[in-house]
């Protein structure tokens, strides 16, 4: 007899996003991103980090004050990095991530081909990124749906 309590594939993939965000640095905001095939083959991963080369002891992680002293103009988003980390095409691929892909997020999404969106948290909503992401997403046929989380815990010897 087979196993029966074996992960879906949405568990397995949104699992890979998630255990990819725990490599974030950034001290309020982990977000990681897991890209697969049609065919359920992992193309890319990615998690929310300064560019590579940027000291992530030297660049700043405060989310406020002036511009340049936070992170926004220099921290690079877990979609785009796995975007970027790909050798392989993305195109009619999906990615799941643990929160709504922002409006610059969004455009590179569908820049590489990307078709569907399976995210977890949407909690930057009202916000008009978010809305951005949205109304592009719609205008192009990208499907977006939310991940249910359901309340299987895995536990890994690390
Ligand atoms: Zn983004």
């Amino acid at each position: 007899m087979k196993r029966t309590d074996y992960i879906s594939w949405d568990e397995y993939f949104m699992g890979i996003a998630l255990l990819s965000a725990q490599r974030s640095k950034d001290p309020n905001t982990q977000v990681g991103a897991c890209i697969v095939s049609d065919e359920n083959k992992i193309l890319s991963v990615g998690y929310n980090g300064m560019p590579i080369g940027c000291n992530d002891d030297e660049t700043p992680w405060e989310r406020e004050g002036s511009r340049l002293e936070t992170k926004y103009p220099y921290v690079c988003h877990a979609e785009l990095n796995a975007i970027l980390n790909s050798a392989a095409s993305l195109k009619g691929g999906r990615v799941y991530v643990s929160l709504f892909p922002c409006n610059e997020c969004a455009k590179a999404i569908i820049q590489s081909g990307i078709k569907e969106i399976i995210y977890l948290s949407d909690k930057y909503a009202d916000s008009d990124d978010t809305k951005a992401s949205k109304k592009m997403f719609d205008m192009v046929g990208i499907t977006y749906r939310q991940y249910i989380l359901t309340n299987r815990t895995v536990t890994l010897p690390l």
